[in-house]
């Protein structure tokens, strides 16, 4: 979810790459699951989630709507976002995949969200920078550890490309469907929903050579430059 405050406001006064060390170690969370509680809509799926949710689960996208994710319009598009479903003790709705034992059940797989926790993206003249929020995670012991740990993916170069054109593309189709009348919407919300998540991936093959040509199909059907 796009957050449209200054920078000053939340962050502590940097920018991080790959290779620098952050504040964020938090001994893998233990004892604490405040970030799968409570969270909302805000902890929105890129179709790379998808892909990993579809791993973890074996469930296509259309089969996990309205139980593990549901879908919401936000930002001006209909996205699919984590559900915060389960009834916790302290009342708050926790995610789907939040085990008793508060551990994420899904670690491997999670979204790319939960990678980021607590830091957050800044983008700017189409890139982006990594940024830690501050007060946002609880642990006051936390210690410094390399960004490109923090993140756990592989290919993280790969996955900022990936990152940042679906960010704008998500972006340069939502200003696009302002001016359109609500029945065009509609069919822009569906075609968008089957062509990068309700089409299923083929899971054992590159994630990313998949995205690019339904990106590159999705440009030239919605005209996005
Ligand atoms: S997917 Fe895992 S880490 Fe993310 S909110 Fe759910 S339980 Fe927490
Ligand atoms: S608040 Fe910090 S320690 Fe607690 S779940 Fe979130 S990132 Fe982990």
């Amino acid at each position: 979810m796009i957050r449209n405050v200054g920078i000053e406001e939340i962050w502590d006064g940097r920018f991080y790459g790959y290779q620098d060390m952050v504040r964020v170690g938090c001994h893998d969370c233990e004892g604490c699951s405040a970030c799968c509680h409570g969270m909302e809509e805000t902890i929105q799926l890129d179709p790379l989630d998808i892909f990993r949710l579809s791993i973890a689960t074996g469930k296509s996208f259309y089969d996990m709507v309205e139980h593990e994710i549901e879908l919401r319009l936000i930002d001006g598009i209909i996205l699919p976002n984590l559900r915060m479903a389960a009834e916790s003790p302290t009342g708050s709705k926790a995610c789907f995949f939040l085990g008793k034992d508060g551990r994420c059940g899904i670690h491997p797989y999670r979204p790319g969200i939960c990678r980021l926790f607590p830091l957050g993206r800044y983008y700017e003249n189409g890139s982006f920078r990594y940024f830690l929020q501050k007060g946002e995670c609880r642990r006051t012991d936390r210690y410094k550890i390399k960004l490109r740990d923090w993140i756990d993916v592989e290919k993280p170069l790969q996955y900022d490309t990936y990152i940042c054109d679906w960010h704008y593309f998500v972006k340069g189709i939502s200003q696009s469907l302002a001016y359109l009348d609500e029945n065009e919407k509609r069919q822009a919300y569906l075609y968008i929903l089957k062509q990068f998540y309700g089409l299923p991936y083929e899971t054992d093959r590159d994630f990313y050579e998949q995205f690019y040509r339904r990106l590159e199909e999705a440009r030239r059907e919605l005209l996005c430059p």
